[in-house]
């Protein structure tokens, strides 16, 4: 079958005083009907930018090329701005970041609701648009809906409010949401709150899922698939339990090796040493060598391709075949 979503060959440039930004480099993202598929990186590793180019979501300094951009077999690139807009909140929902900046500060959060489903659907019936506002918000786990449909944003606390988004994303039955860091500007226990909630819209509307995050525990908890992005292009990508039983890039293994474990004392995330390359000047070879504990001389010059490895995982690393078996802790030397 088609993806949903085909993504080849994507690259954006910002134009900044420090020169050219490289953001993404030769980035191909297939997304099939159902999956989540969570894109993970540190900032700056590309992941927002990524995602935020296929509805065209990038400020106007962006310089965006790709080969393929389709979404259900339509050319995106070909969409007018108006086009685009009928498809963001209808067949695309979109979470962002900071659910401050999304919604609307002097509208009720349920006329946003209510206006979002009349906009894209063909009722113009406002009562059934109210009612439909309020059962979204019960779906997400907003007690109290009823009463809370006539509140404000400002009235709602942060957990609540990211719940407000998932209701406003998926109001029209989508089948592609895109999620960015919804849990980052979130404390522990609202995170976990946040999440389910996520997942049950998921699973009510079937939709196919982008998760964009920095954090491998919700990478664990919600994705079918994951791709790991280092300095604008893809380190590695494969299914969720292959990704964490046998990575084989190093920047994964750094990340899996920071992870809080279970059987040690340490739940200090130990991040990997040493800092994301500066896309302005990005280095030659392979981005990660800078950071990599096993990089060599070929690395420095030659960039690594994305290579299949095993069924459906891919690598961008020259020794690949090296690290089949090896443990992420004893590669980052047990730090
Ligand atoms: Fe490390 Fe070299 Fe692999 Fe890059 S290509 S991840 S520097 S070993």
């Amino acid at each position: 079958t088609d993806p949903l979503l085909k993504v080849e060959g994507l690259s954006v440039r910002f134009g900044t005083e420090g020169g050219t930004v490289h953001a993404v480099s030769d980035v191909d993202l297939s997304v099939w009907s159902g999956e989540i598929v969570a894109i993970v990186g540190e900032s700056g590793s590309g992941k927002t930018v990524t995602a935020m180019s296929i509805l065209r979501l990038l400020p106007k300094t962006a310089t965006v090329t790709c080969d393929t951009l389709s979404f259900r077999g339509e050319d995106l690139r070909a969409m007018s701005a108006r086009q685009l807009r009928s498809v963001r909140g209808g067949p695309v929902g979109v979470i962002f970041q900071d659910p401050m900046t999304a919604l609307n500060p002097v509208m009720t959060v349920g006329d946003q609701i209510a206006e979002a489903v009349v906009l894209h659907q063909s009722t113009r019936d406002k009562r059934a648009a109210r009612a439909r506002a309020v059962d979204l918000l019960r779906l997400v786990g907003v007690p109290d809906a009823e009463q809370r449909v006539r509140q404000y944003p400002h009235e709602f606390s942060g957990g609540m409010r990211q719940r407000a988004m998932i209701a406003m994303a998926i109001a029209n039955d989508p089948d592609l949401i895109i999620a960015d860091e919804p849990t980052t500007a979130l404390d522990v226990t609202i995170q976990a709150q946040v999440l389910a909630p996520l997942k049950k819209a998921q699973a009510e509307t079937g939709a196919a899922t982008i998760l964009i995050t920095h954090d491998l525990g919700v990478v664990a908890e919600m994705a079918d698939r994951v791709v790991v992005m280092y300095a604008g292009r893809i380190a590695e990508t494969a299914g969720v339990r292959e990704l964490f039983a046998r990575p084989r890039h190093p920047y994964t293994m750094g990340l899996l090796a920071s992870l809080p474990r279970m059987d040690t004392d340490v739940d200090q995330l130990e991040p990997i040493p040493g800092n994301p390359p500066n896309l302005a000047d990005p280095p030659a070879g392979c981005p990660f060598h800078p950071r990599c504990p096993i990089a060599r001389d070929r690395c420095r010059t030659d960039r690594p391709p994305l290579v299949p490895v095993a069924k459906d995982h891919y690598s961008a690393c020259h020794f690949h075949e090296e690290l089949a078996g090896v443990d992420a802790q004893t590669l980052y030397g047990q730090r």
